[in-house]
């Protein structure tokens, strides 16, 4: 393999980090060409003297502070001073995955990495995808625009699908599985949910990620999120794609063929395999990360998910098959329910309570989801009817602004 060069969008974040983790533990594989990041300048700055990165993107803050970071952390490691290209602003990360990088791995959180994949997309660059959100919302938009195989899933499922797949061809595929943990609350009856709090929706039982996602799982409305993906990704319809829950997380995810038989990928609950193959796909990498111990003792269990305490996948599967600008509902109004649920104002189960009700009151012919300003005001009409419906009229026009 011959060096890539690679954007890493959301480079400060959980899958960025990793990310950046896996081109320094393969030297002369890839080159970092651009870095994005929302406000955490002095992070970005010292990924950017140690990868010596030319394009460094920011949404918010100065050029002047971002470039004073830079000159801070050359300083700090005693490296000659680095003076890469800075952008600022709304639309950074966008100018950052417009690059032409071989590579670009969008590792945002939320809908706002719409337009940053599209640009990628455009600029004819290969897609390692972590932000789900961006499928979710501009499905057709983003299939439309994707060539074939120009996007290669790093949510640890999906990826787990698409190594599956390689065992079959397309016609041969009857079901995909995909596996999930059941989060910090799996066993719970609904009415048990009702008093937790951020504290324990955070305490992921495996793994170590940004608040939404882990809030996401434990709602499982991550999960649902993922039916979607694997939908849009895999051209596989909902009535075929199965949930089930599989708490050591040791399975990534499954295909099961017309012969009966089931392919799985396994590997501890990590994502340094996923976003690795993001970057080099169809190649592996040598020693990622470590493989299954099979000289332990150890049981895997499966259980049916609970529709009735985690009502999130079945409103998920409803909300895909409606298409349109239902997705991208469904995410919105989730976004502002798991802000909403930090900040105190609401419990654990209006959260896709909440959703719901939102999906129910939206009229899927108001917006038009095969242009991105009809999917943004869809997600932009979400944010505020969510915010009503939780009266909070205050977080309801910041997010209009935003
Ligand atoms: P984090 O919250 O850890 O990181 C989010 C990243 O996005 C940060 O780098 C943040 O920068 C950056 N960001 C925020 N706003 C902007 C903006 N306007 N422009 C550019 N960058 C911005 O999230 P995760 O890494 O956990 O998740 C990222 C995506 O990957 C999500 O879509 C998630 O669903 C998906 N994913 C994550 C997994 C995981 O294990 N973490 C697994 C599978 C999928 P800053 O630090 O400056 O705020
Ligand atoms: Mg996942």
């Amino acid at each position: 393999m011959s060096t890539r060069t690679v954007a890493v969008l959301g480079s400060t974040g959980s899958i960025g980090t990793q990310a950046l983790e896996v081109v320094s533990a393969h030297p002369g594989r890839f080159r970092v060409v651009a870095l994005s990041a929302g406000s955490n300048t002095a992070l970005v700055a010292r990924q950017a003297v140690e990868h010596q990165v030319p394009l460094v993107a920011l949404a918010t803050g100065s050029v002047e502070d971002v470039r004073a970071a830079v000159a801070a952390a050359a300083a700090q490691v005693g490296r000659p001073d680095h003076h890469p290209e800075v952008v600022v602003g709304d639309d950074a990360a966008t100018v950052a995955a417009a690059c032409g990088a071989d590579v670009v791995l969008n590792g945002v959180t939320g809908s706002i990495g719409l337009e940053p994949t599209l640009a990628a997309l455009g600029a004819g660059s290969v897609l390692a995808l972590a932000n789900k959100e961006s499928l979710i919302i501009g499905g057709p938009l983003v299939k439309a625009a994707a060539r074939p195989d120009q996007v290669v899933p790093v949510d640890s499922e999906h990826s787990a699908i698409a190594q599956s797949l390689r065992g079959g061809r397309a016609f041969e595929v009857r079901r995909l599985v995909v596996t999930a943990s059941g989060g910090p609350f799996r066993g719970r009856s609904r009415a048990e949910l009702a008093d937790v709090t951020p504290e324990q929706a955070l305490a992921h039982p495996n793994f170590a990620m940004g608040r939404v996602i882990t809030t996401n799982s434990a709602t499982l409305v991550n999960k649902g999120l993922e039916v979607i993906e694997a939908h849009l990704l895999f051209d596989v319809p909902f009535d075929r794609i199965d949930v089930v829950v599989h708490p050591q997380q040791q399975i990534h995810s499954m295909v099961e063929f017309h012969d009966g038989s089931t392919i799985a990928q396994l590997g501890p609950p990590r994502m340094l395999v996923p976003i690795a193959l993001g970057l080099s796909w169809p190649d592996r990498l040598e020693d990622v990360d470590v493989p299954c111990d099979w000289s332990l003792a150890q049981s895997w269990e499966f259980h049916p998910l609970d529709d009735d305490a985690f009502p999130a996948v079945r409103l998920a599967r409803q909300v895909g098959e409606a298409g349109g600008t239902f997705p991208a509902v469904y995410n919105a109004a989730n976004e502002v329910c798991v802000d909403a649920f930090h900040d105190g104002d609401i419990r654990f189960t209006d959260i896709v309570d909440t959703i719901e009700r939102v999906v129910a009151d939206h009229d899927g012919s108001e917006h038009d989801a095969s242009s991105v300003d009809g999917v943004l005001a869809a997600d932009r009409w979400a944010r505020r009817r969510a915010a009503e419906t939780l009266g909070l009229a205050s977080s309801a026009s910041t997010q209009e602004a935003s």
